[in-house]
């Protein structure tokens, strides 16, 4: 049974600012009824690297969303329960005593579609949408990139043309993680070729079990097949499923991204402690390492140490950030950064076993095969770096030629 939640600061007093927040002892009570605590032998998988896991995550978010406390920050009724980000950071904080199974899967509806709804969805989309990713009752999965549109996504050749009140959906995307799970995609499709390339973009949501679409899993380096190639033909979507306004699909697209990065870069720091409230312990990827006896080598736990480093002022900054309830090109950093940081821990976990680790039955070589996708996923690391360049340090912009052609005449493919 869970508690009810009063908006008191913690021992009741308002913090410095004069707001009020969730206390931890109410979070941490709340948590319990349907959360397990987190302990030294507690292992979760990291974005379903060498997992099928779709159980633990659905358990978790059926029992969470029961009380707006699967995605506290979405508002009451659909699927959240309003909390401030004051409070996020406070649950946050809690959560890590507590074994959060790994939300892979379900991410794309969590962190990236229902955001993305709240700013351009409708009310009916909302309420149709919102509260079934919440309890994890329907799966989403992005649709963005295309065999000849990946860091150039505004290119993408998807074709959608209006018939009457219904859209006819017709082409190909690639590297759709989670397509083979999902009820739903998010799909960006060209509504007017006839105009440069990022106007005539618009975004809809499609059926995942239309006959017309076809799903067809890849495999992936580190063995797993999370990702697919989808082909789509002649699907028909009512127009009550388009998202944003007719052309104004890149916007929303960048919605979707802002997120899906800032969502890539948060979390971090491991933040565990010993007993409730007690003193900060090692993360657990840290105190695994302890039996190897790597750490007794000064260079290997120097390297050990600037790795937990980075992640402790990662998951620092990462919670400064998250105040602002709109992610902007600064979740570009914070994504260059997670990289980094889940790179060198792979590689140094891998290292720690020595020549063991050239094995591929050791359970560190999928974390280090995973790694290298980091880089790509939700766009690579120059693409970043050029977001942070031109939009957050004022850099030049790089030359686009195709900006202002109609993309019907641009050089599509042509790089
Ligand atoms: C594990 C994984 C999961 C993914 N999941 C999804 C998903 O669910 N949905 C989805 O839509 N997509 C998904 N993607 C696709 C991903 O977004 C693209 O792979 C990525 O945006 C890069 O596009 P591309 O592969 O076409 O590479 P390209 O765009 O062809 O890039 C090739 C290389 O050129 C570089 N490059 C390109 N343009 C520039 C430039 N302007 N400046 C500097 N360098 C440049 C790139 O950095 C890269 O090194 C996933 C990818 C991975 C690896």
């Amino acid at each position: 049974m869970l508690r009810g939640i009063g908006r008191t600061g913690p021992g009741g007093a308002p913090n410095r600012y004069g707001a009020t927040v969730l206390s931890d002892d109410d979070i941490r009570s709340s948590m319990e009824a349907f959360l397990a605590r987190r302990s030294a032998g507690t292992r979760t998988t990291a974005l379903g690297a060498g997992s099928d896991d779709l159980e633990s995550g659905l358990r978790y978010l059926q029992g969470a969303a029961a009380q707006g406390w699967a995605v506290p920050a979405w508002p009451a009724g659909l699927g959240g329960r309003g909390a401030s980000a004051e409070d996020v950071r406070a649950i946050r904080r809690v959560q890590r005593e507590f074994a959060v199974p790994d939300l892979y899967v379900y991410q794309v509806g969590l962190a990236m579609v229902g955001p993305t709804l709240l700013a351009h969805g409708t009310d009916e989309q909302q309420h149709r949408w919102m509260p079934a990713i919440a309890d994890a009752s329907e799966i989403w999965c992005q649709m963005f990139s295309e065999p000849e549109a990946g860091s150039d996504l505004a290119n993408v050749a998807m074709k959608a043309e209006r018939d009457g009140d219904e859209w006819h959906l017709e082409g190909q995307k690639v590297w759709t993680s989670r397509g083979m799970w999902a009820s739903w995609g998010l799909v960006l499709a060209r509504t007017d070729p006839e105009v440069p390339k990022h106007a005539g973009l618009t975004m809809f949501a499609i059926r995942m079990d239309d006959p017309a679409v076809e799903v067809r899993p890849l495999v992936q380096m580190n063995g797993d097949r999370h990702f697919s190639e989808v082909f789509v033909s002649g699907a028909r979507v009512p127009d009550d499923w388009r998202i944003g306004e007719l052309g104004a699909g890149w916007n929303v697209a960048v919605t979707v991204l802002a997120h899906e990065r800032a969502s890539a870069g948060g979390g971090g720091g491991g933040g565990e402690r010993k007993g409730r409230g007690g003193p900060p312990q090692p993360p657990s990827w840290l105190r695994r390492l302890e039996p190897t006896g790597v750490l007794e080598d000064p260079v290997q736990r120097q390297r050990a140490m600037r790795a937990h480093a980075a992640d402790q002022a990662g998951a620092w900054t990462n919670s400064r950030a998250a105040s602002s309830r709109t992610p902007g090109p600064a979740g570009s950093g914070a994504k260059l950064r997670s990289t980094r940081r889940y790179r060198d821990r792979a590689y140094f976990a891998l290292d720690a076993q020595g020549p063991a680790g050239m094995l591929a039955d050791v359970e560190e070589q999928v974390e280090f095969l995973t790694a290298p996708s980091m880089s790509i996923r939700g766009g690579t690391d120059e693409i970043q770096r050029n977001i942070v360049g031109e939009r957050v340090l004022g850099l030049p912009a790089e030359p686009r030629v195709d900006r202002d052609a109609p993309w019907s005449r641009s050089r599509k493919g042509l790089l």
